[in-house]
């Protein structure tokens, strides 16, 4: 068997027993950044369905001919986004994980709506409001989401995070819980290779894992 899928079994029956008696299992998106298709097609054979990327062109190259012969895949654009990009990402992409400004939101509204489509989209928080990361911050959080639900229309399904690293992310994904709450939503996408069983503990139900799956990108 192949190694990633050894690696995706081992995290799945981790998960599964840290969560059954809570009744909701969390969703593993496999990150293949940077990974060739050779490396990630065992995966899709074995029937795995959520794939993460965080480049638009990478991954047009890499999932436009397998994603049409497999129409249940979910592909998740993880990474930031560039409003000139937005054209080609709607096309490819079934759920955006970074959405962080206006821009960016007007941008999604307009072009997918020229091709019927409706992104499920994460509102990316800085959370530990970083000069370097990109994200809305908690307290502009309530009036970001109205202006994108309500002007936009989009479907906004739940809060992403990437969480300073090297400290406890502990008191960032309670934030984000609090967060999520206070505007009634349903999903958070937290936690990596290095936290995601911190991030299970509170509640994230899209686990974004790479590394500990494919091993050390270049
Ligand atoms: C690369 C990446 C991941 C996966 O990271 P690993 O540590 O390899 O699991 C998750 N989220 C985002 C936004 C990433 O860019």
């Amino acid at each position: 068997m192949h190694k990633s899928i050894v690696n995706l079994i081992e995290i799945q029956k981790e998960i599964y027993l840290k969560k059954k008696d809570s009744g909701k299992q969390p969703k593993i998106i496999a990150v293949t950044k940077t990974f060739s298709l050779e490396n990630i097609l065992p995966l899709i054979d074995h029937g795995h369905l959520d794939f993460g990327e965080n480049k638009v062109q990478e991954a047009i190259d890499k999932w436009t001919k397998i994603k049409a012969e497999n129409k249940n895949l979910n592909l998740h654009m993880i990474g930031k986004l560039q409003t000139n990009k937005v054209k080609f990402a709607v096309k490819i992409f079934d759920y955006i994980h970074s959405l962080d400004s206006i821009k960016l939101a007007r941008k999604i509204s307009e072009e997918q709506k020229k091709i019927q489509k409706n992104i499920k989209l994460f509102i990316q928080i800085n959370i530990g409001k970083e000069k370097q990361k990109s994200g809305i911050l908690i307290e502009d959080l309530k009036n970001f989401y109205m202006l994108c639900s309500k002007e936009f229309n989009l479907n906004i399904i739940g809060l992403m995070c990437l969480p300073p690293i090297n400290i406890n992310p502990s008191k960032n994904f309670e934030e984000m819980n609090i967060a999520l709450k206070d505007l009634g939503l349903n999903h958070l996408s937290m936690g990596m290779s290095a936290d995601y069983l911190e991030a299970i503990k509170y509640n994230s139900s899209f686990l974004r894992i790479g590394s500990k799956i494919f091993g050390k990108r270049n």
